[in-house]
């Protein structure tokens, strides 16, 4: 290996426009400037303060960070808690009982129940008890495979109640996917649904644990059945047990124990984005704490006057620190949808929005540009102005996606939070502060209070403003990883080999003149055009920026003079599709779109093909998957499309571009 530092990632976009929070947001923010201050000038200390001010302790911590077998970390040593406690039975002792804790919304219309935390506080118990009686304790591991239905909720705190880590899977994933991660966690039971509502459908999930439980030998001994479409479903008698019977039949009430701050919560797996997904597994304490301070600081949750909607589901992290673990240790109000964005028609979320007068929205890039592409006539039918804060995470967010966020969701009244953070770090590390800083569309901006980031060379040096580098976590958090689920080597080599003492996260990240972090996307995805490192954001981001264009997705492509060559895919936004079918239209387009991007961050961004698609290849959580775009662009048969959201995608992809050849 060369010991000469190589180029770090060129920045290419230049985004100068920025907006303040207004007084009035500012006058009843949670988080004002000090915050950054008290966090500097004694880190850990600022979190032990945070963590008596968010969590109730049944025992109180000693030390604070236990680092010396780094990089596996111990937070708040000695502490115990209960988490669920902590999200639902102390609310109910403080007097908030009558407050609803989940309006639910499902997906046929007129399908809703509002659960108060009294309400909460009883199915947690029962199902506490269900379990116990099923031989679930303390250590057990339990999977869940549901819909975004309540039940979701109570089973994970019913587990955490038990101190019985669970392992939430995604209800759109197959049965092998289940079947390994039930094994790789050793799951005792399995709580799953007969079926759940799909864009109008009924659609089976217990036929698909019937399934994974039949590929060999298992650890399930029940499965915990809850009834949801009132569909057939077939019964291993012994095994499988029907939810609402098991929870009559339990005791109403059920004394909790308190649990070490390091015992684990849950495994989750990450997305599947850049290869097979990694069991990452999170302790109790320091989670809960990250969850709860960045829930109140970020997204300015106000328990007794907000209605919060996180639209992500259950099965990922976003849904098991924004919709569990987060709003309810804070005692918030919010939202929970079980269906897409599109049933039954392409208003459902303003629709939702306008009818529980939501306050805070947080959501995904994906969606924002679908709607995007949909039209800002649909939005605009409702009233959404009891919104006051908007969020986004998962991917970047384009400049011109954030700008539409802004002006059509958000009334150019709302700031938005553009949240960065993984699986691995449980919460929320770099986003905006809503009532402090003055936020700059497409941009992550700056870690928040407590946390250390930055963006460093290939030997690990900080890049100067104006340059691109790698985005790494130089101190440790409380709500980081614990580890990879039964494999520390794999943990250390992951995450902790690339640069000494620090964690990579594996994203590529640029600092702005301002000081301002762009995350620019994974790095396995910068490209090589003759000899200039360029991300795909940048370029995919310049193009979202041309009025008839709602979503691209860049590839660097071989090519045999370039090393690699910019290959961009593009969906139109309605009102431009028309337009480019008609004959000649497209090309012309191709060429001015090409142009716009020379223009926008110039001529060496140029991509040498642009192609006219109607959808993109996603991951079940939303992500673009590049790599399949990339055997395109290469003419290559496409590879693994098993964790595609819809596989017929690339089908649809391949058969356009022969036609339009
Ligand atoms: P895998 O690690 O298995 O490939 P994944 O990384 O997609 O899957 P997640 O943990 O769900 O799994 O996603 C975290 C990643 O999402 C981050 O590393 C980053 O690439 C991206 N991301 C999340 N939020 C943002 C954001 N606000 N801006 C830019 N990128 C983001
Ligand atoms: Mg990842």
């Amino acid at each position: 290996m060369s010991t000469t530092p190589t180029e770090g990632i060129e920045a290419l976009l230049h985004e100068q426009r920025t907006f303040a929070p207004s007084p009035d947001f500012v006058a009843q923010a949670n988080a004002g400037a000090e915050l950054f201050e008290q966090a500097a000038a004694d880190r850990e200390g600022f979190w032990a303060d945070q963590a008596r001010k968010y969590v109730q302790w049944e025992t109180d911590f000693g030390q604070v960070l236990d680092w010396s077998e780094a990089p596996f970390a111990k937070w708040f040593v000695g502490g115990r808690l209960n988490a669920c406690v902590n999200a639902v039975d102390r609310h109910v002792e403080a007097g908030h009982g009558d407050r609803v804790a989940i309006h639910w919304v499902g997906e046929p219309e007129g399908d809703t129940r509002d659960i108060t935390y009294a309400e909460l506080h009883g199915m947690v118990q029962r199902a506490a008890n269900a379990l116990a009686d099923l031989g679930v304790g303390e250590g057990d591991a339990v999977a869940i495979y549901l819909p975004m239905i309540p039940e979701a909720a109570v089973a994970m705190l019913a587990c955490a109640r038990l101190g019985a880590p669970h392992s939430v899977v995604f209800g759109g994933f197959s049965a092998e996917a289940l079947h390994s991660r039930i094994e790789d966690a050793g799951a005792k039971v399995v709580i799953t649904s007969d079926g759940g509502y799909r864009r109008g459908k009924p659609s089976g999930l217990k036929p698909a644990v019937d399934a994974a439980l039949a590929v060999g030998e298992t650890s399930v001994q029940h499965v915990l059945v809850v009834q949801r479409t009132g569909q057939d479903v077939e019964w291993t008698e012994g095994r499988d047990v029907w939810w609402h019977e098991a929870l009559e039949a339990a005791a109403e009430t059920h004394e909790a124990q308190a649990f070490d701050a390091e015992h684990p919560l849950f495994i989750l797996y990450t997305s599947g984005t850049t290869g097979k997904p990694k069991g990452i597994f999170h302790a109790t304490g320091g989670y809960l704490v990250q969850c709860a301070y960045t829930n109140h600081v970020v997204h300015d949750v106000h328990p007794e006057t907000d209605v919060y909607w996180c639209t992500a589901d259950i099965g990922w992290v976003t849904g098991h620190s924004y919709i569990v673990y987060g709003p309810m240790t804070l005692g918030a109000t919010q939202v929970m949808y079980e269906g897409t964005p599109d049933t039954p028609h392409q208003g459902r979320f303003w629709e939702i929005v306008q009818d529980k007068k939501v306050t805070i929205l947080y959501t995904a890039p994906t969606a924002i540009r679908t709607f995007m592409k949909w039209g800002r006539e649909i939005p605009d039918r409702y009233d959404m102005s009891s919104l006051k804060l908007l969020g986004s995470v998962g991917e970047p967010i384009n400049p011109e996606a954030w700008m539409w966020y802004r002006e059509v969701i958000g009334g150019e009244r709302c700031p938005i939070v553009d949240t960065w953070w993984q699986t691995e770090t449980g919460a929320i590390m770099i986003s905006p502060v809503p009532g402090v800083t003055e936020t700059r569309p497409g941009s992550a901006q700056h870690p928040i209070p407590g946390i250390v980031a930055k963006v460093v060379d290939d030997m690990g040096q900080e890049v100067a403003k104006g340059s691109g580098g790698y985005l790494v976590l130089t101190e440790p958090w409380p709500s980081m990883l614990r580890g990879i689920w039964g494999d520390p080597a794999r943990y250390k080599e992951t995450y902790w080999s690339r640069f000494e003492g620090m964690y990579f996260a594996g994203d590529g990240a640029k600092l702005d003149e301002d000081g301002n972090i762009w995350v620019l996307g994974r790095v396995d995805d910068v490209m090589n055009v003759s000899g200039h490192r360029m991300s795909t954001a940048e370029i995919e981001s310049a193009l979202v920026s041309h009025p008839k264009v709602a979503e691209a997705a860049v590839v660097g492509a071989a090519d045999e003079t370039t090393g690699q060559a910019i290959c961009a895919f593009v969906i139109l936004r309605q009102e431009a599709v028309g337009e480019a079918d008609e004959a000649g239209e497209g090309q012309d387009l191709v060429a001015e779109l090409r142009n716009h991007v020379a223009k926008e961050i110039g001529p060496i961004a140029k991509p040498r093909q642009i192609m006219i698609v109607p959808e993109l290849p996603k991951t079940r959580s939303g992500k673009i998957m590049r790599r399949l775009l990339k055997d395109v662009a290469e003419n290559r048969e496409v590879g693994d499309v098993t964790t595609l959201a819809d596989s017929s995608v690339m089908s649809l992809i391949s058969e356009g571009l022969k036609h339009g050849d």
